[in-house]
């Protein structure tokens, strides 16, 4: 039994391109407050206030109570502290997590998207329970997250899970070999991506239709896009071979736009055991491939469970 009465409260911010969304989280896990406003553009001084004034409420409701802080962002931190890669410019080449932490009065986290979509799918979403947890956030770009035992996985390139910038593993020929904006060829990100789908039934079949038209027409027995998405399921179950091959996690879960294909629930684990390296029909592959249960909310869950793995270190594990 978890004691739920010593945890704080958390309370979670995503910052995204558009939105600021915050989210209070009782010691329980239950929400008990939301709230979005729109991102003030192109000014950090700005955006910096309206982030304060969004926690100064999340705080209100709770009164005095003890609560973490959490940040869901775009990009990632140099060694340094100093953002990069973030859609949302000015957020770039400023030490956020010092700037946030001063004007906050407490320690804050960090994470980027798929970091905390890891971390609520694992804590309290489809992965809940599970071991280890590598959930993958398939959209206009490709990126993962890797949770073990209730931690987030980290390290000294803060690149744990980016396999999106691997090369496409067990090449075939009709295979995309595209050029990608990180200076490779041949990522998993540019086969697998939104864009990347668009661009192969572009390619394939003529036209200019976008992922989630196509994903509609294949639903509607459309046999161009039925065949596109068949095509983007062989090569995500071998994307996804390779992860179990090195990790084996116990859960894959899908979030972005592009999880919402559901037949790929169905067909990936029937096809990955291709190129798993695993004994066949006595030895099947156990990884479950799920949806995300949070869907767009797992980017502020996420950034409010940041700090679990502190408030819970005392607990025993769960396993499935
Ligand atoms: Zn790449």
């Amino acid at each position: 039994m978890t004691n739920t009465a010593r945890r704080p409260f958390a309370i979670g911010v995503d910052v995204g391109g558009t939105k600021l969304e915050a989210i209070v989280l009782d010691p329980a896990g239950v929400e008990v407050w939301r709230e979005r406003v729109a991102t003030p553009q192109a000014d950090y001084g700005a955006m910096l206030q309206a982030i304060a004034s969004l926690v100064a409420r999340a705080r209100a409701t709770i009164g005095g109570a003890a609560h973490t802080l959490g940040f869901g962002t775009p990009g990632s931190a140099t060694p340094e502290g100093l953002m990069k890669n973030c859609n949302s410019t000015q957020i770039n080449g400023r030490a956020l997590q010092r700037d946030l932490e001063a004007l906050l009065g407490q320690p804050v986290r960090l994470a980027n998207d798929a970091n905390c979509l890891a971390m609520s799918e694992a804590t309290d979403g489809a992965g809940a329970g599970a071991g280890v947890v590598f959930a993958a956030i398939l959209g206009t770009g490709v990126g993962a997250g890797i949770v073990v035992h209730g931690r987030l996985l980290t390290g000294p390139n803060a690149l744990a899970g980016e396999w999106g910038h691997n090369p496409l593993p067990w090449a075939e020929g009709g295979d995309p070999y595209w050029r990608c904006y990180c200076g490779q060829s041949g990522c998993i990100e540019t086969a697998l991506s939104g864009p990347g789908l668009a661009r192969d039934h572009a390619e394939r079949h003529g036209g200019r239709l976008g992922a989630a038209e196509i994903a509609g027409r294949a639903r509607a027995g459309q046999g161009d896009c039925a065949a596109t998405i068949a095509r983007w399921e062989h090569r995500l179950a071998r994307a996804l071979a390779h992860v179990i091959n090195l990790l084996d996690p116990d859960v894959i879960v899908l979030g972005g736009g592009l999880s919402r294909i559901e037949r790929c629930y169905t067909n990936v684990p029937a096809l990955w055991s291709q190129w798993v390296f695993s004994g066949g029909v006595r030895d099947p592959v156990r990884t479950q491939l799920l949806p995300s249960r949070h869907g767009d909310s797992s980017g502020v869950r996420g950034a409010a469970w940041l700090w679990r793995d502190d408030t819970e270190a005392s607990q025993p594990l769960a396993h499935i």
